[in-house]
Parts: structure tokens; sequence; C-alpha cells
């Protein structure tokens, strides 16, 4: 079954006041398409066709470099998407503020770890806030287009919150200014997907 790519859950302008409509446009219809119509070209008449993303992800460090950097590109696209939101929330509430507040201090410590994070990662990648397996609260980056679920992550956990820092990203609008595109960012971030993404990791 190949891979497709997924509508977003908002217009390419709805997060303007953080990502133009024509960085989001050339993401999604062309960065995030190239990603699935390599995976699905990796895996087609292999043993690994019929295998979930989730599987694939899994193992993807063993499977293949093709898996390993287009299967985590769609995964991670698909993901990335659904964590933003046109609908400004400021910040989260219940259960995540309380441990964000517990594990970091504050939300802005948090946002400064998170955001050092991306800017230091050098190249490529993303930056994440995962759940680790015991429960916790963990900023991490990653190169290229893997991620805390995958067998090669450094930091292994189950993502909640994500930023693709490639410049792909942001180049349009911020050029080389990568710490600019991340502190707008956080304007569109989906507090209640987060809340969502971290309740289900905790149970
Ligand atoms: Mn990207």
């Amino acid at each position: 079954m190949a891979f497709t790519l997924p509508d977003l859950p908002y217009a390419y302008d709805a997060l303007e006041v953080s990502i133009d409509a024509r960085t989001m446009e050339i993401h999604h219809t062309k960065h995030h398409q190239t990603y699935i119509t390599n995976l699905n070209n990796a895996i087609a008449d292999t043993e690994h066709a019929d295998k979930s993303l989730d599987e694939l992800i899994a193992n993807a460090g063993s499977i293949s470099p093709a898996v390993r950097n287009n299967g985590g590109g769609h995964w991670n696209h698909s993901f990335f998407w659904e964590v933003m939101t046109g609908d400004s929330m400021g910040g989260p509430s219940g259960a995540l503020a309380d441990d964000i507040n517990a594990t970091f201090g504050s939300l802005d410590a948090m946002k400064e770890q998170f955001n050092t994070a991306g800017a230091t990662r050098f190249g490529s990648g993303w930056a994440w806030l995962s759940v680790s397996a015991d429960g916790k609260l963990q900023i991490s980056s990653t190169p290229n287009q893997d991620n805390p679920l995958m067998d090669v992550a450094e930091v292994k956990g189950t993502p909640i919150l994500g930023l693709d820092v490639w410049e792909h990203a942001y180049y349009l609008r911020y050029q080389n200014l990568r710490p600019a595109y991340m502190q707008a960012w956080w304007d569109v971030v989906n507090w209640n997907k987060v809340a969502e993404l971290y309740n289900a990791a905790k149970a």
C-alpha cells in the first residue's frame, strides 16, 4: 500500500504570523511529497512494502538509508503539520503545563532549551520535545530526518512537539536567521494537540 500526502489541517496562509504561505505550500506539496515518493520507491516490491509507517520508523536504521531518510521525512512532516495551528493558543495548560514547570522550571525555560537544541543542530534536522519510556519530558535534536522513535535515535521517546529546522522550512522569510524563525514559531504551536499527545504518551 503506497503512502500518500496527507492534507494540511488548515490553509497554507493560516500560519502567516510565523510561516509564510509560499513556504508552507512548497514545503507540503514539494518537500513532503518527495519524501513520500522516494519512500514508496524504496519499499516497492520488497519485504517492507506492506509495513506500517510506524513499523518502518521503529526499524529505520536497520532497514536502509532510503527508508530512514524518506520514511523519517514522511513521518516527521505529517507530525509537524498536526502540531501547528492558526488559532493562537498562548501556551499549555493542565497536566502538561505542570510537568513543563516541574521539569524545566517554566515554559520560557523549556522554550529556551528547545530553541538551543534546534539552533545548535549543525546542518539540517529537527528539535523535539518528547516523553521518555519512563514518562519524563525531554528535549533533544536529531540530524536529517531522524526522530526519537527510531532505533538509531540517541535520545529515544514519544514525540509530542517537533520543529523542522531545515533551511527549506524558513529560508524565504527568515533567510539565514534560524533563531528568529524558531522564536516566531511558538505563536503557531497547537498546544491542544501537544497535550493530547502528552496524555497519550503518559497513559
Ligand atoms: Mn521539512
